[in-house]
Protein backbone atom coordinates (compact mmCIF):
# COMPACT_ATOMS: atom_id res chain seq x y z
CA UNK A 1 0.00 0.00 0.00
CA UNK A 2 1.23 3.34 -0.87
CA UNK A 3 0.95 6.92 -0.48
CA UNK A 4 -0.78 6.51 2.75
CA UNK A 5 -2.07 10.11 3.54
CA UNK A 6 -3.25 10.02 6.82
CA UNK A 7 -1.36 12.53 8.69
CA UNK A 8 -2.53 10.54 11.98
CA UNK A 9 -0.08 7.32 11.29
CA UNK A 10 3.60 7.84 12.40
CA UNK A 11 6.93 5.68 12.44
CA UNK A 12 8.79 5.46 15.39
CA UNK A 13 11.77 3.99 15.99
CA UNK A 14 13.10 3.04 19.94
CA UNK A 15 11.96 1.17 22.84
CA UNK A 16 7.78 1.54 23.19
CA UNK A 17 8.07 1.75 26.82
CA UNK A 18 8.95 4.79 26.44
CA UNK A 19 6.59 6.34 25.01
CA UNK A 20 3.90 8.45 26.10
CA UNK A 21 1.33 7.85 23.75
CA UNK A 22 -2.11 7.40 25.94
CA UNK A 23 -1.74 3.33 25.39
CA UNK A 24 1.29 1.16 23.91
CA UNK A 25 -0.21 -2.07 22.72
CA UNK A 26 1.83 -5.13 24.13
CA UNK A 27 2.78 -8.62 21.81
CA UNK A 28 1.66 -10.43 24.75
CA UNK A 29 1.27 -14.33 25.32
CA UNK A 30 -2.15 -15.91 25.52
CA UNK A 31 -1.54 -16.10 29.57
CA UNK A 32 -0.90 -12.63 29.92
CA UNK A 33 1.81 -13.38 32.51
CA UNK A 34 4.67 -11.61 30.73
CA UNK A 35 7.01 -13.02 28.39
CA UNK A 36 10.33 -12.15 26.53
CA UNK A 37 10.91 -9.52 24.10
CA UNK A 38 8.44 -6.28 24.10
CA UNK A 39 6.49 -8.26 26.68
CA UNK A 40 9.02 -8.50 29.15
CA UNK A 41 10.35 -4.45 28.67
CA UNK A 42 6.74 -3.73 29.07
CA UNK A 43 6.28 -5.69 32.39
CA UNK A 44 10.02 -4.34 33.78
CA UNK A 45 9.16 -0.83 32.80
CA UNK A 46 5.43 -1.02 34.32
CA UNK A 47 6.48 -2.66 37.50
CA UNK A 48 4.86 -5.78 39.45
CA UNK A 49 1.63 -3.61 39.69
CA UNK A 50 0.94 -4.85 36.01
CA UNK A 51 1.35 -8.68 36.53
CA UNK A 52 -0.92 -8.52 39.71
CA UNK A 53 -3.65 -6.78 37.21
CA UNK A 54 -2.95 -9.04 34.42
CA UNK A 55 -3.37 -12.34 37.16
CA UNK A 56 -6.95 -10.99 37.11
CA UNK A 57 -7.83 -11.04 33.23
CA UNK A 58 -8.13 -14.93 32.89
CA UNK A 59 -5.51 -14.55 29.54
CA UNK A 60 -6.73 -14.07 26.17
CA UNK A 61 -7.09 -15.62 23.27
CA UNK A 62 -5.40 -15.16 20.14
CA UNK A 63 -6.42 -12.14 18.27
CA UNK A 64 -7.89 -10.87 21.12
CA UNK A 65 -7.12 -7.56 23.44
CA UNK A 66 -7.54 -6.94 26.75
CA UNK A 67 -6.67 -3.36 28.65
CA UNK A 68 -4.55 -2.72 31.69
CA UNK A 69 -3.47 -0.12 33.65
CA UNK A 70 -0.02 1.32 32.55
CA UNK A 71 1.37 1.52 35.83
CA UNK A 72 5.10 2.87 36.16
CA UNK A 73 5.12 3.45 32.05
CA UNK A 74 4.70 6.94 30.93
CA UNK A 75 1.78 5.77 28.75
CA UNK A 76 -1.63 5.98 31.15
CA UNK A 77 -2.69 2.06 29.39
CA UNK A 78 -1.25 -1.22 27.99
CA UNK A 79 -3.42 -2.74 25.52
CA UNK A 80 -2.62 -6.74 25.44
CA UNK A 81 -2.91 -8.64 22.27
CA UNK A 82 -1.84 -11.84 21.32
CA UNK A 83 -0.35 -12.28 17.82
CA UNK A 84 -0.57 -15.63 15.96
CA UNK A 85 2.74 -17.87 16.24
CA UNK A 86 3.43 -18.19 12.80
CA UNK A 87 3.28 -21.85 10.96
CA UNK A 88 3.34 -21.68 7.77
CA UNK A 89 0.90 -19.51 6.73
CA UNK A 90 -2.17 -21.99 6.26
CA UNK A 91 -3.58 -21.91 10.42
CA UNK A 92 -5.71 -18.54 9.26
CA UNK A 93 -2.31 -16.40 10.99
CA UNK A 94 -2.76 -13.45 8.49
CA UNK A 95 -6.59 -13.30 9.60
CA UNK A 96 -5.39 -13.35 13.56
CA UNK A 97 -2.49 -10.81 13.14
CA UNK A 98 -5.33 -8.49 11.45
CA UNK A 99 -7.45 -9.21 13.86
CA UNK A 100 -4.81 -8.20 16.97
CA UNK A 101 -4.88 -5.08 15.44
CA UNK A 102 -8.54 -4.20 14.98
CA UNK A 103 -9.46 -5.29 18.50
CA UNK A 104 -6.91 -2.95 19.92
CA UNK A 105 -8.01 -0.47 18.84
CA UNK A 106 -11.40 -1.35 19.39
CA UNK A 107 -10.47 -1.89 22.73
CA UNK A 108 -8.75 1.91 22.83
CA UNK A 109 -11.94 3.76 21.16
CA UNK A 110 -13.95 1.97 24.26
CA UNK A 111 -11.69 3.28 26.85
CA UNK A 112 -11.51 6.71 25.18
CA UNK A 113 -7.77 6.52 24.05
CA UNK A 114 -7.08 8.40 21.50
CA UNK A 115 -2.97 8.11 20.59
CA UNK A 116 -1.73 4.38 20.71
CA UNK A 117 1.53 2.84 19.29
CA UNK A 118 1.97 -0.62 18.07
CA UNK A 119 5.33 -3.07 18.08
CA UNK A 120 5.79 -5.25 15.27
CA UNK A 121 3.17 -7.83 16.67
CA UNK A 122 4.13 -11.50 15.97
CA UNK A 123 7.48 -10.61 14.33
CA UNK A 124 10.00 -11.62 17.14
CA UNK A 125 9.78 -15.30 18.69
CA UNK A 126 6.78 -15.91 16.96
CA UNK A 127 8.19 -15.80 13.55
CA UNK A 128 5.88 -14.08 11.58
CA UNK A 129 7.95 -12.84 8.12
CA UNK A 130 8.26 -8.94 8.67
CA UNK A 131 7.26 -7.84 5.45
CA UNK A 132 4.23 -9.68 5.64
CA UNK A 133 3.08 -8.51 9.34
CA UNK A 134 3.92 -4.74 8.21
CA UNK A 135 1.63 -5.21 5.16
CA UNK A 136 -0.93 -6.26 7.34
CA UNK A 137 -0.34 -4.07 9.99
CA UNK A 138 -0.37 -0.80 8.12
CA UNK A 139 -3.79 -1.59 6.15
CA UNK A 140 -5.67 -2.57 9.02
CA UNK A 141 -4.96 1.15 11.07
CA UNK A 142 -5.67 2.80 8.32
CA UNK A 143 -8.94 0.77 7.30
CA UNK A 144 -9.61 1.49 10.96
CA UNK A 145 -9.02 4.81 10.97
CA UNK A 146 -11.10 5.58 7.88
CA UNK A 147 -13.96 4.53 9.37
CA UNK A 148 -13.60 5.85 13.16
CA UNK A 149 -12.76 9.45 13.64
CA UNK A 150 -11.92 8.71 17.40
CA UNK A 151 -8.44 8.06 17.45
CA UNK A 152 -5.80 11.04 16.47
CA UNK A 153 -2.44 8.94 16.31
CA UNK A 154 -1.21 5.79 15.69
CA UNK A 155 2.50 5.15 16.21
CA UNK A 156 4.38 1.94 14.61
CA UNK A 157 6.66 1.64 16.83
CA UNK A 158 9.45 -0.27 15.25
CA UNK A 159 12.85 -1.74 17.19
CA UNK A 160 14.94 -3.56 14.33
CA UNK A 161 16.24 -2.67 11.54
CA UNK A 162 14.74 -5.07 9.37
CA UNK A 163 11.19 -3.97 10.05
CA UNK A 164 12.06 0.08 9.88
CA UNK A 165 13.28 -0.74 6.96
CA UNK A 166 9.89 -2.58 5.84
CA UNK A 167 8.07 -0.06 7.35
CA UNK A 168 9.71 3.04 6.20
CA UNK A 169 9.30 1.68 2.48
CA UNK A 170 5.64 1.00 3.00
CA UNK A 171 4.87 4.14 4.42
CA UNK A 172 6.74 6.81 2.74
CA UNK A 173 8.19 4.87 -0.64
P1 LIG B 1 6.10 -11.93 19.46
O1 LIG B 1 6.13 -13.05 20.44
O2 LIG B 1 4.70 -11.38 19.22
O3 LIG B 1 6.82 -12.25 18.19
P2 LIG B 1 8.36 -10.32 20.43
O4 LIG B 1 8.37 -9.45 21.65
O5 LIG B 1 9.27 -11.50 20.41
O6 LIG B 1 6.82 -10.73 20.23
O7 LIG B 1 8.67 -9.44 19.16
C1 LIG B 1 7.75 -8.52 18.61
C2 LIG B 1 8.48 -7.29 18.10
O8 LIG B 1 8.81 -6.45 19.22
C3 LIG B 1 9.80 -7.59 17.42
O9 LIG B 1 9.80 -6.94 16.16
C4 LIG B 1 10.86 -6.98 18.33
O10 LIG B 1 11.93 -6.42 17.59
C5 LIG B 1 10.08 -5.90 19.02
N1 LIG B 1 10.56 -5.42 20.33
C6 LIG B 1 11.31 -6.05 21.27
N2 LIG B 1 11.52 -5.25 22.34
C7 LIG B 1 10.87 -4.07 22.07
C8 LIG B 1 10.72 -2.83 22.75
N3 LIG B 1 11.25 -2.63 23.96
N4 LIG B 1 10.01 -1.85 22.16
C9 LIG B 1 9.46 -2.03 20.94
N5 LIG B 1 9.55 -3.16 20.23
C10 LIG B 1 10.26 -4.18 20.79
Amino acid sequence: MKHIDSKKIKLHRGDITRLNTIAIVNAANKTLLGGGGVDGAIHRAAGKHLLEECRTLNGCETGDAKITKGYNLPAKFVIHTVGPVWNGGKYNEAEKLASCYQRSLEVAVENGVKTIAFPNISTGVYGYPKNEAAQIAIREVHRFLEKNSEIDEVIFCVFDNENFEIYQHILYS
